[in-house]
C-alpha cells in the first residue's frame, strides 16, 4: 500500500517555527492535506512530539517523533524514532551536547512547549538553533544507539546541508537515506553524487508555517503503516 508522508515539519517549539504551528494545527493540517504519516522535527528538540503524537492518535495520522539535529559542522540531519521514549532519551543526549545560549524571543522567536490541547506548558530557555558538538560522521551511528534513523536533511539546499558544507556524502557516515527539498532535482543529484544510488531518497516540506505544508507528493510502499516499518524502510 502507498502511504503519503512528510517527515520534516517544525512546530512552535522551533524559534523559527510560526506560533500557529501548534500540535493540533499541524497534525490536523496534515490530515486535511491527506498525509498518512508525518514526523515532527524541531531544531535540536523533541519536546513537542508527545502532544503531536496524541493528536495524531485522535485524528488518524501516524506521527513519528523526531528532531532536526544541527551537527558541529552546521549540517542539518533529520532524526526519527520508533517511540516517544527513545526520542526523549535522544533529546536529553542532545541537550547535554549543545551550547547553552539564552534565547532572545524578540529576536529569534519563542520556543513553546504545548500539550495535546495546544495549551502552553513551558518554554525552552536556551536557543535551540546553534550547532551541537555531534559530528555528521557519528550522527547516524549515535542515533541508531537510540533505536532511530538519521538522514542528512535538504541536501539540495545551498546552506546547512551536507553537500553545501562537505561537497559530498562520505560513505563513512553510513547514511542509508537522504532528504531532498525539491523532488525535481533527484535525477540530477543522483548523477552528480552516485552514492545516492545506494540510498533511499525522500522529499519533505520542512514546513515552519501552516501555509508551507504541501500537498502530498511522495509516498512509501509498505504492507502496513507503523512507525517501525517506516524506520525500517529508511534504514535498509
Ligand atoms: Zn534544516
Ligand atoms: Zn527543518
Amino acid at each position: 500500500m502507498k502511504f503519503y508522508y512528510d517527515l520534516h515539519i517544525h512546530s512552535c517549539l522551533s524559534p523559527c517555527g510560526d506560533m500557529d504551528m501548534t500540535p493540533n494545527n499541524l497534525v490536523n493540517m496534515a490530515k486535511l492535506l491527506g498525509f498518512d504519516v508525518i514526523a515532527l522535527t524541531d531544531h535540536n528538540s523533541s519536546l513537542n512530539c508527545e502532544a503531536a503524537m496524541k493528536v495524531g492518535e485522535e485524528v488518524g495520522v501516524v506521527v513519528i517523533p523526531g528532531m532536526e539535529l544541527t551537527t558541529c559542522e552546521d549540517i542539518h540531519a533529520v532524526c526519527l524514532f520508533p517511540t516517544l521514549e527513545k526520542a526523549l532519551k535522544w533529546n536529553d543526549y542532545v541537550d547535554s551536547h549543545r551550547l547553552k545560549i539564552r534565547n532572545k524571543p524578540e529576536i529569534y522567536g519563542r520556543q513553546v512547549i504545548m500539550n495535546e490541547l495546544d495549551e502552553e506548558t513551558g518554554e525552552v530557555e536556551h536557543l535551540l538553533l546553534p550547532a551541537t558538538d555531534i559530528s555528521i560522521m557519528s550522527a547516524h551511528s549515535l542515533v541508531k544507539e537510540y533505536g532511530g534513523v538519521c538522514l542528512p536533511a535538504h541536501i539540495d539546499r545551498d546552506s546547512l546541508s551536507i553537500l553545501s558544507v562537505l561537497g559530498e556524502i562520505d560513505p563513512m557516515c553510513e547514511f542509508t537515506a537522504a532528504e531532498l527539498a525539491d523532488k525535481s532535482r533527484e535525477e540530477e543529484l543522483r548523477r552528480l553524487h552516485p552514492i545516492l544510488n545506494n540510498m533511499k531518497i525522500i522529499t519533505d516540506s520542512d514546513a515552519h508555517y501552516l501555509e508551507n505544508m504541501r500537498e502530498p507528493e511522495s509516498f512509501i510502499e509498505l504492507d502496513e503503516l507503523t512507525r517501525e516499518k517506516v524506520l525500517d524502510f529508511l534504514d535498509t
